[in-house]
């Protein structure tokens, strides 16, 4: 039997772990209060908006001081109510989570404030569990702020796109201004130096001929650098010859160097394809610049173009790398670097014996990297006498440009070189027994007018004029059938495209053949061919008109190859 003392020191132990017991829960739910308050201090300061919410019921069982705010109510006025009556209104029964079974909910919604004025918040939700009981925990922030930051930023846009919109309105407009004029200038001078005139007489008509092409040539850049920064200049993407258009582009060139007695040497290496993919017109626009570039600046010696195939990244697509050297003044070290920049010259003192708006370049290096290249200076500068096809025999150490484009491959190309040869400028009319085509041309502008006329008896067709789209539409209706129409685009009363789309009705309607129109155009812009063709034109000659382009796609046209 247990002694008495073994039983009292039994009960004092009892009683010491009873008093340990109470000490530690005292400890346990002091250090639990002290948590609590913790976490409500970090609850209650914080600027993000927390409540919680009952997922069954969806009714909220808490609100911190942020949400309250933003709500602009008090706790009580808050908690038991059903959380959509502030949060998320037009989610009622399509809760991510609570209805459709997401683990997280991150997204923009509006918060109801008490008046049930809606703000916009960026919120998050996720699921807690809690005694068997799950919770919603959705913490959120109020981002009207950004929202109107956003919408000031899409205004500002949207602003921007249409003053861009009305910036190539006016530039198409202005093109149009400009060339037409320019195209009786350059056109009539051409039909006055292909006749009979006095000594003098042709030296001053060659002289308005040569200035008129070298203001075409600083509108035309002046042009295509506001496209630029219009973010308007884009290329088109047809097949075309590859040797035949650099063939086409140095012939003309050729005869500048010849003026100043230097050679022009061209060498494409065997394995560059033929067939290419992409804007020939805008390809050639580079090499006109960099060999124009060339012989300006060269007196003495040679120029020389070279194209090389550059690493190959796909067989369905070619690198090719352009070099022009010549022999000319160079470039200084200093100046290397500007001369890419818009409107910049090296030489920008009042002696300079240049002329030039200094954008060639800028738009250069636009174009090339528009087909996907790169444009740079050598900074080896001097070319070296007998490499690549080069001769040295300069008057200063010379420049020496490379750029590379990258081009689609096509084996069936449309080759430039397929189509008719070129007119010469000196080509006799047609012989009398080839048939006389009949042409219309429709035109309202006199002196273009009188131009066309006279370019198309030149050829020994014949020519009836009309002068809008109305009339067109009667006179083949009436004194049809022709053999082609000349349309310009824009016109009083009714415009070429308009014009078109009602001559082609009429075909389907009378069930005629086929007329070929050619669009006359003035603006040159990009999406002009197109919209040509859309309009139900065949062919298509930019204004200022030359004669041998006109020509040249009169008789496509005729000859039914377009
Ligand atoms: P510009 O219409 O003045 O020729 P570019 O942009 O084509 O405009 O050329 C800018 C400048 O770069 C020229 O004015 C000239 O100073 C310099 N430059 C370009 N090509 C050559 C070259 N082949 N030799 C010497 N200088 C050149």
């Amino acid at each position: 039997m247990p002694s008495p003392s073994t039983e009292l020191t039994k009960l004092l132990d009892k009683i010491r772990e009873l008093e340990e017991d109470a000490e530690k829960s005292r400890y346990l739910e002091e250090a639990l209060r002290e948590s609590e308050s913790y976490y409500k201090s970090i609850l209650d300061s914080m600027q993000i908006g927390l409540v919680i919410i009952d997922e069954e019921t969806r009714v909220i069982i808490d609100a911190n001081p942020a949400a309250c705010e933003r709500i602009n109510a008090r706790r009580d006025d808050i908690v038991g109510k059903v959380c959509h009556s502030f949060i998320c209104p037009k989610e009622r029964g399509q809760c991510p989570i609570a209805d459709l079974g997401q683990a997280i909910d991150r997204s923009e919604r509006v918060l109801l404030d008490i008046r049930g004025e809606s703000i916009p918040i960026l919120k998050t939700v996720t699921r807690l569990q809690l005694g068997g009981q799950n919770y919603l925990v959705e913490n959120f922030i109020d981002i009207t702020e950004r929202k109107y930051a956003e919408q000031m930023v899409l205004a500002a846009k949207d602003a921007a796109e249409k003053a861009n919109a009305s910036k190539s309105l006016f530039l198409a407009n202005m093109s149009h201004e400009i060339r037409t004029p320019m195209n009786g200038i350059i056109g009539l001078t051409d039909i006055l130096l292909g006749s009979s005139l006095a000594g003098s007489q042709r030296t001053y008509l060659e002289m308005i001929r040569s200035s008129g092409d070298r203001l075409l040539s600083v509108i035309n850049d002046i042009l295509d650098f506001s496209r630029i920064e219009a973010g308007k200049l884009e290329l088109e993407r047809i097949a075309f010859s590859f040797r035949s258009a650099v063939a086409e582009v140095v012939e003309i060139l050729r005869i500048k160097a010849n003026e100043k007695h230097l050679r022009l040497v061209t060498h494409i290496d065997d394995d560059v394809p033929d067939g290419l993919l992409g804007d020939p017109g805008r390809l050639a626009q580079v090499i006109v610049n960099l060999i124009g570039n060339a012989i300006k600046f060269t007196a003495q010696g040679e120029v020389c173009l070279q194209v090389r195939l550059g690493e190959v990244p796909s067989s369905r697509e070619v690198l090719l790398h352009f070099t022009v050297r010549d022999t000319g003044i160079g470039i200084s070290d200093d100046k290397r670097k500007m001369i890419f920049d818009a409107f910049s010259q090296a030489d920008t003192s009042f002696s300079r014996r240049y002329g030039g708006s200094g954008l060639g370049l800028t738009i250069s290096a636009h174009l090339v990297r528009l087909m996907g290249g790169n444009i740079w200076l050598d900074d080896s500068g001097t070319p070296r006498p007998g490499r690549d096809g080069c001769r040295k025999g300069g008057d200063g150490r010379g420049a020496v440009f490379h750029f590379t484009v990258h081009l689609p491959v096509v084996t069936t190309a449309r080759a430039t070189g397929d189509r008719p040869p070129a007119e010469r400028e000196d080509r006799v009319p047609a012989l009398a027994e080839e048939k006389k085509h009949r042409i219309l041309l429709v035109e309202d502008d006199f002196i273009n007018r009188t131009l066309a006329e006279t370019l198309i008896r030149q050829e020994g067709w014949l020519v009836e004029s009309v002068e809008n789209g109305r009339q067109a539409v009667a006179a083949v209706r009436e004194n049809g059938p022709y053999d082609a129409v000349l349309m310009d685009v824009q016109m009083p009363e009714m415009d070429g495209f308009a014009a078109t789309r009602e001559i082609r009705a009429q075909e389907r309607r009378e069930k005629y053949g086929h007329l070929p129109i050619i669009a006359l155009t003035a603006h040159a812009m990009k999406g002009d061919y197109e919209k040509c063709l859309k309009a139900g034109m065949d062919d298509y000659i930019s204004k200022p008109i030359s004669r041998q382009n006109f020509v040249a796609v009169v008789r496509r046209v005729l000859d039914g190859d377009s």
